[in-house]
């Protein structure tokens, strides 16, 4: 038998490792703006065309390079940053591989020009997939300026997998937040197509929050802050009431340096535990320092989980000092259906509940509109009746309580069997309504519901007590609703008297505009300001009186997480964040009338069982399990 193992060409081998460094454009950029900053460049431009697929520049003042080392720098393995295995543990630069200018020459075309502070000339390098095509010496400013063209051109499986420009635009956008974080030293600018993105001068971490994700934000920031010998702590998180439904802005940063650290995470996350509803996360950007020689960086390629020492006591250190500034700042527990010694006591009598429940307002009943006409044009009278003060200013509860509701024609069957696929996919099989009706469903007496730490909704069903999670069944019959007000095009716009402004990131406009068409047919039209600034001119009916900004940040939001901007799933991903604004919360009581409808309702729906993410919406305790107990 003849031999088979042959030796890869450097170039494949090139391409090979690439892939472990360079992903997409988001990467590229990554890895070349942390080269400037460890370079010693304080001023840092990137510019970008097509999203970085055709073209992506960073141009610095740092230190440059001389002839060899600008040679020598795409060669893999070369690195002026560790001279031997020990140095990995007193690491004070964010490069130390020696592999990311190799991997980006081995994938795309590059020209590059450098000079040394001080010299008279520069040099000039042109490179295409790992090959030096020519290097001449070339006037220059001092720093380094390199253009990498045509990611991807010579390994076309991997330019194929390149996302649509609006996402990849949008992991850059991301990637480039989380440069200028641990970066505020730097000014950093970002040109995409010839429109300035970004232009961050230096400024302290607030500030710097505030440049790149709005004033919003950095208005609701909180200081943390403690000095122990192990770690430094320095930061901020937002207050409880600012936490977000979704797309919280959640960073951890070690030595300068970004990390995923789960546990960390989790650290703070529990300090908000009864601060907040399950639903909600709070914002937070937390620096730690700590001796480089108590972790180890070299765990990952992408060098974004880091290995700590003294985990368990960093744990500690971090939740005591979360905790104390959410104590100073006066943060005191505003949910409390969880607190686990609160006295149970479940509302038998629906005035009782209300007198229990200081925000409520007795007046309220979500389901009043029932005998309304569809569009109805007293909303107005409509929400003045019906308003509740929730005391959360994110909270759109009751947004869309004009909705008349059309009861008999409750089901699109349509609708129904496309979301049972879509969770199918996702959580196995669903129950469909009818088999969940022989189950358990079949109607339920009337006046037979109570409700349970204002949480849970318990009836009699035929094979036991039905406990039902109120926020997750109106979640249900919601988004059903506004489903079908969607298929029907029942939306009607209306012109807004005084316009809003809203205010967005450089990274909410990419998205606003990819879902700008879908936004109008819903009824909303938006028209520029300039500087990510748009003014709201009018809206769907269903939300006058709301704030049009927070609808469609909310909006944006579900579909950043998502990454999607296609009708269909926009549509549901629009249906499903109004639901889960809109719907009653936890710890909300409700009147025995109010929880009947919800338990018709919530079996007139598609797919009772499940809300439209698959999370389960009742459990039945069977009447086998009740007879044991006795
Ligand atoms: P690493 O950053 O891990 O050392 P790279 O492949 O990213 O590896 O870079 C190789 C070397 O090229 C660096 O160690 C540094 O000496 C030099 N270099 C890269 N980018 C720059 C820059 N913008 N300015 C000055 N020197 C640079
Ligand atoms: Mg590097």
């Amino acid at each position: 038998m003849s031999d088979i193992i042959r030796l890869l060409p450097d170039s494949v081998a090139n391409q090979i490792a690439a892939g472990e460094v360079i992903q997409r454009p988001a990467s590229v950029i990554k890895e070349l703006v942390e080269n400037s900053i460890d370079a010693g460049a304080d001023n840092v431009t990137i510019v970008l065309k097509d999203a970085g697929r055709t073209l992506i520049q960073v141009i610095d003042n740092g230190s440059g390079m001389s002839d060899t080392d600008a040679r020598l720098a795409f060669e893999r393995h070369a690195t002026s940053k560790i001279k031997s295995a020990d140095d990995l543990f007193t690491l004070r630069t964010m490069g130390f591989r020696g592999e990311a200018l190799a991997s980006i020459a081995a994938i795309a075309q590059l020209d590059v020009r450098t000079m040394l502070h001080g010299a008279s000339i520069g040099t000039r390098l042109i490179i295409n997939g790992s090959k030096v095509e020519s290097q001449n010496p070339e006037a220059a400013a001092p720093g380094t300026n390199i253009m990498v063209k045509n990611i991807f051109y010579n390994v076309p499986a991997r330019r194929k997998f390149l996302k649509k420009d609006s996402v990849e635009l949008s992991n850059i956008l991301r990637e480039f937040e989380r440069l200028a974080l641990v970066n505020i030293n730097t000014d950093l600018t970002l040109i995409h197509n010839d429109t300035t993105l970004h232009a961050l001068r230096r400024a302290s971490f607030k500030q710097r929050i505030g440049d790149l994700f709005g004033k919003s934000v950095e208005k609701q920031l909180i200081p943390v802050e403690t000095d122990t010998s192990i770690v430094r702590i320095s930061g901020f998180v937002s207050l409880p009431e600012n936490a977000r439904k979704r797309n919280a802005l959640q960073y951890l940063m070690v030595n300068g340096r970004n990390m995923l650290h789960p546990y960390f995470r989790k650290a703070i996350l529990q300090c908000y535990d009864r601060l907040i509803t399950p639903e909600e996360q709070p914002n937070f950007f937390i620096n730690l320092q700590v001796d480089p020689e108590t972790i180890d960086v070299n765990i990952h390629p992408t060098k974004n989980e880091i290995k700590f020492e003294n985990e368990q006591a960093i744990w500690q250190i971090l939740t005591a000092a979360v905790k104390d500034s959410l104590g100073r700042f006066n943060a005191a527990p505003a949910i409390d259906f969880d607190v686990e010694d609160a006295p149970e006591i479940p509302v038998f009598n629906p005035t009782e509940g209300i007198k229990l429940n200081e925000e409520l307002d007795p007046s309220y009943n979500p389901f009043a509109t029932a005998d309304k006409p569809r569009r109805s044009d007293d909303s107005p009278a409509v929400f003045r009746s019906s308003r509740i003060n929730s005391g959360a200013p994110t909270d759109w509860e009751k947004l869309y309580d004009d909705f008349s509701r059309k009861r008999d024609e409750a089901i699109d069957e349509v609708v129904g069997s496309r979301i049972n696929d879509e969770i199918a996919v996702q959580h196995g099989p669903v129950p469909s309504f009818a088999n969940m009706a022989d189950d358990s469903g079949e109607a339920l007496p009337a006046a037979s519901t109570m409700q349970l730490k204002n949480t849970y909704i318990l009836t009699p069903s035929r094979k036991g007590l039905m406990v039902i999670d109120q926020y997750r069944a109106h979640v249900r019959i919601l988004y059903d609703r506004y489903m079908s007000m969607i298929d029907e095009k029942s939306f009607v716009a209306q012109q807004v008297m005084f316009p809003e402004m809203i205010q967005l990131s450089a990274a909410q406009n990419v998205t606003l505009e990819t879902i700008m068409p879908y936004l109008e047919k819903l009824g909303f039209t938006l028209s520029p300001l300039g500087d990510n600034s748009w003014s709201i001119l009018s809206m769907p009916t269903v939300v006058s009186g709301k704030s049009g900004a927070e609808i469609i940040t909310g909006i944006i939001s579900v579909v950043e997480e998502t990454g999607e901007d296609i009708a269909s799933s926009f549509y549901r991903q629009v249906s499903l964040s109004m639901a889960r604004s809109n719907a009653i919360h936890r710890g909300r009581a409700l009147t025995s009338a109010e929880m009947e409808t919800l338990v018709s309702d919530l079996f007139k729906s598609s797919a009772p069982a499940r809300t439209p993410e698959g999370k389960q919406v009742f459990s039945v305790i069977d009447i086998e399990n009740i007879n044991s107990l006795f």
